[in-house]
């Protein structure tokens, strides 16, 4: 059916991207799962497939169709200025008889953490009751978090930039917690302000340990450790089978399994921590948060199976958990784009990211600096946040720091990209995170 109808039908490798196929007689172009940011080229040219998608429509006269379970809050906001039909679907693609519940539990309530420190006490119920029923569980873990972000244990509380509103991120060499974005610094309080607690730094877990803690509580399941450490095409191929028929209980996974995986013997799927991209110190935070919570949730119910899904997390009322276990994402948007709008993130105005590396943190920071004098002495008008180290701030044993510059005109930004300093500038426009 895909192939009468689309004449194009793009899949997430952007490298791989049909886009520039002398095609002659376009008719329609398909871009499914059309929020993924792997739609944005990594590499160069830098271009959205998109926004490129949609010119090359304009130039055949062909229909462009985009399709998702979560938009992408910019392309959606473009949409319905542009008056750009929006064709809602009413029913689940998977037509399901079966009840599907979602649970999500506080990890600050010590109450829920008797058995283990890592899975609570209603998840290991569920997996226990899942293996009795010879079914499989799947627990997730995203491993995009940040080690080095600040959230309290018991109260929930959470570094945010004052002028940003992301989560700061902790510097073990100074003993600071700083602004990814505005490069805003402060020092890394001894207790929680809110209610006195003095663990505060959070902890991460991986995706072994998890393994280890499953052996410890079900000695006698059988587990695989999916994630992209063992990703090797082959084993990947025996993996996915094994899981399909059966031969395995448990499942622990990172990102990748939650991509259109369909598991027949699937009935409980257990999130091991929300907050692990929440906190991640970007403006998409909450929007791939919702995204994930939405596949994996997905991931869950596809049968005639009842499905238990336990989202486990330090933010149980967080308006991003609640409205993705409601599967309300029209109620997210307009969350999201008021807090767009307040804090001057897309679609509200442009973005350029400006990296520079250098042999030392020293000698990156200076030059981001005098960069950034530059370009507020040549466009007084223009706010040029930074410069701060990037979100992975070593690259080659170089280091790398960035600028932000905003504008709500993209000329502008497209002016200063031509005119950066060649040796060890990079850009990036239009860039789909700030990490
Ligand atoms: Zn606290
Ligand atoms: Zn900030």
């Amino acid at each position: 059916m895909k192939s009468s109808l689309a004449n194009t039908m793009f899949n997430h490798r952007p490298t791989l991207s049909p886009l520039f196929a002398p095609v002659q007689q376009l008719g329609l172009i398909v871009i499914d799962e059309s929020h993924d940011q792997a739609y944005k080229s990594d590499s160069s040219p830098h271009y959205r497939t998109e926004r490129v998608a949609a010119k090359l429509a304009q130039l055949h006269g062909a229909c462009l169709v985009s399709g998702t379970a979560t938009p992408s809050i910019e392309e959606y906001y473009f949409l319905g200025a542009k008056k750009r039909p929006i064709i809602t679907l009413q029913s689940l693609a998977v037509t399901s008889t079966a009840e599907v519940s979602i649970k999500t539990v506080d990890l600050r309530d010590n109450g829920n953490l008797t058995r283990s420190s890592i899975l609570t006490t209603p998840l290991v119920a569920a997996v226990r009751s899942a293996l009795g029923s010879h079914q499989q569980s799947l627990l997730f873990l995203n491993r995009r978090g940040t080690a080095s972000a600040i959230l309290c244990s018991r109260c929930g509380w959470q570094a945010l930039c004052s002028h940003c509103d992301l989560a700061m991120t902790y510097h073990g060499d100074t003993h600071c917690v700083r602004c990814h974005i505005c490069g805003r610094t402060q020092p890394l309080p001894s207790s929680c302000p809110d209610c006195s607690e003095t663990d505060i730094i959070l902890k991460t877990i991986g995706t072994k340990a998890v393994v280890e803690e499953i052996k410890r509580l079900f000695p006698h399941a059988r587990v695989m450790r999916f994630d992209t450490d063992a990703s090797k095409a082959e084993q990947l191929e025996n993996q996915l089978a094994a899981l399909k028929n059966g031969s395995v209980d448990i499942i622990v996974g990172t990102q990748m399994i939650t991509k259109g995986l369909d598991l027949p013997n699937l009935s409980v799927v257990g999130i091991l921590s929300a907050d692990n991209s929440l906190l991640i110190p970007d403006y998409t935070a909450s929007e791939r948060t919702f995204q994930l919570l939405t596949q994996v949730i997905g991931r869950a119910g596809r049968g005639h199976r009842a499905g238990t899904i336990i989202i486990q997390t330090y933010n149980p009322t967080h308006p991003t958990i609640v409205a993705a276990t409601e599967r309300n994402w029209i109620d997210f948007y307009e969350r999201e784009l008021a807090e767009r709008r307040a804090f001057q993130f897309p679609p509200f105005t442009y973005l350029l990211k400006l990296t520079c590396l250098r042999a030392t943190s020293t000698s990156a920071e200076k030059t981001a600096m005098k960069l950034k004098e530059q370009i507020e002495k040549s466009h007084p008008r223009l706010t040029a946040e930074g410069p701060s180290p990037a979100f992975h701030p070593r690259e080659g044993g170089k280091y790398k720091w960035q600028l932000i510059v905003k504008s709500p005109q993209r000329q502008v930004l497209v002016d200063i990209a031509q005119t950066l300093p060649r040796s060890g500038w990079t850009h990036d426009l239009d860039p789909v995170n700030l990490l």
